[in-house]
């Protein structure tokens, strides 16, 4: 049996009129178990008006109001964590304590969003003439959406709906097609936690839907997380529509492993980076650059590793890895194998012929050592568990390397020398390092963004950079007294 899985508008689950519709699968059993709605263009431009609507009180919701609701919305989201992560494995596959570590991670930006009193407080210039006051303040901008992918379809909305909404906006998500449900359940909390009604919004569609929101005059502003050709898409016509736009794109991100690396603490490190949730993460690790002799110690020791994995159900406790999300995707990532391996790399482990589950959309994983930067396997990005070992010499040869790749969102370092260390960390061209640190997404209190192609735009997201990009400023400029109001004599002269 199949669910119908509809939007979410001004407070409540509407179906829609369900013109046309896509098919979602639990992707570790390859069952349909859902059928969403794709919503018209006319369908969005109904909901941007009741959002737009909302949008004109909210603003006007005191900042102890706004920040009473975000932690009513931190404590819901903590306790149904467990039916959120279960709705999460479904419809992606990844394992539950990934999908645990999802809602962590998205949790962190609704505490954060919490202190919006603090975030939201301007600067204060007393006397800057005689009798003139000059202050700022920070105003939301109206109605703002968030575009959304499939690999992470509850931190991505919480990076972007929790600092939007305390900031005093309506917000409105169009979530990936593929796994639309986890949305509705966010929508049913920001109800309970005393949300009003239409300053969350879930519109689920496909192209239609999203051209609609970049096109609509009433949306300012336009968050998207995805792939690079479709982030530079909607930076185009977002901003051509005269929008904000932050979009942020696809990536490649290396491991550069130095010889004195230890070989243990990296390899683990790079296996749950490469690996982990089936390798469909934006920040997963795809490409180790192995520099002198520590390439062979280091292939063997992951290599090793890659036996031990338990791949299957991500519900099941003991799995390590689930499924990728359908099977187009997962004969996509099996034909990058078959390139790399015409074009003369070297299949260490291979996911092809791996002892995996047959029924839901399942792939073992790939080592491809020997990899060079002309192959497919090398220039493209496959979001899958494949993971490439391009060898140099130098730590220049590898740090040349990672600044060449057009993407540019993480990468990490292992060494032991804190001195190397430094010096990767100034010289790399990427938006986010991490030192003995494989996946280095940034706490809540800092902001999330890569560089070139893996970011169209010129503001991170989330942290400090998410408030200012869901405000703007404004500067007030005043002279008090005026002598003309002045309605009380204070017994001097108010030339002070
Ligand atoms: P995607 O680009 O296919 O889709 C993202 C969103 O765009 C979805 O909501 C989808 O419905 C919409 N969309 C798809 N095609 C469209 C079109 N032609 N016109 C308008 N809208 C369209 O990405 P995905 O497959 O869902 O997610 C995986 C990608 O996201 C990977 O490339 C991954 O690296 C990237 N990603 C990046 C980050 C980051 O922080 N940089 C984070 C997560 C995922």
């Amino acid at each position: 049996m199949t669910t119908r899985i509809s939007h979410w508008i001004d407070g409540q689950a509407t179906p829609g009129d369900f013109g046309r519709t896509s098919a979602v699968f639990n992707p570790a059993t390859g069952e349909q178990t859902g059928e969403v709605g794709l919503a018209s263009a006319a369908e969005v431009s109904a909901a941007v008006s009741k959002a737009a609507h909302a949008a004109r009180e909210w603003r006007a919701a005191s900042l102890s109001k706004r920040s009473a609701v975000l932690f009513a919305f931190r404590a819901l989201l903590h306790d149904h964590a467990d039916e959120l992560a279960a709705i999460i494995t479904a419809e992606h596959g990844k394992v539950l304590a990934d999908a645990h570590g999802e809602i962590a991670r998205g949790l962190e930006n609704v505490e954060y969003a919490c202190g919006v009193p603090e975030l939201v407080k301007g600067g204060f210039s007393e006397q800057a003439a005689t009798g003139v006051d000059v202050y700022s303040i920070r105003q939301p901008l109206g109605v703002v959406t968030g575009i959304t992918p499939f690999n992470f379809p509850v931190m991505v909305p919480l990076w972007m709906c929790a600092n939007a909404i305390a900031t005093g906006n309506a917000f409105i998500l169009k979530p990936s097609e593929k796994d639309p449900s986890a949305s509705l359940f966010l929508a049913t909390l920001w109800k309970q936690a005393g949300l009003p009604d239409g300053v969350f919004t879930v519109i689920q569609g496909d192209k239609e839907a999203v051209d609609a929101l970049l096109t609509d005059p009433a949306i300012s502003a336009v968050s998207f997380v995805g792939s690079t050709p479709i982030a530079r898409y909607i930076y185009e016509t977002g901003t051509a529509h005269g929008k904000r736009v932050q979009a942020l794109g696809g990536a490649k991100n290396h491991a550069l492993v130095l010889p004195d690396a230890n070989i243990d603490v990296a390899a683990d490190a790079i296996v749950s980076a490469a690996y982990g949730a089936a390798g469909e993460r934006c920040m997963a690790l795809s490409v180790t650059v192995a520099v002198g002799d520590v390439a062979d110690r280091l292939v063997d020791a992951i290599a090793a590793r890659l036996s031990k994995l338990v791949i299957g159900d991500g519900a099941q406790p003991d799995t390590d890895m689930g499924p990728l999300i359908t099977a187009e995707h997962r004969d996509k990532v099996a034909g990058y194998i078959d390139a790399g391996e015409r074009a003369g790399a070297t299949v260490v482990v291979d996911g092809r012929t791996a002892n995996v589950p047959t029924d839901g959309f399942f792939l073992g994983t790939t080592l491809l050592d020997n990899v060079t930067t002309d192959m497919s396997v090398y220039t493209d990005e496959i979001f899958g568990p494949v993971l490439d070992v391009v060898r140099v010499d130098t730590y220049d040869q590898g740090v040349e390397l990672i600044n060449a790749n057009p993407f540019a969102n993480g990468t990490a370092i292992f060494t032991r020398d804190g001195g190397a260390a430094r010096q990767f960390q100034f010289d790399v061209e990427v938006g986010m390092v991490g030192i003995n640190v494989p996946i280095p997404v940034p706490v809540a209190y800092y902001s999330f963004g890569g560089w070139k192609d893996s970011l169209f735009g010129d503001t991170h997201m989330y942290g400090p950079e998410g408030v200012n990009f869901y405000t703007r400023g404004k500067v007030v400029t005043s002279r008090w007294p005026d002598p003309a109001t002045s309605t009380i004599d204070l017994g001097f002269p108010r030339t002070r």
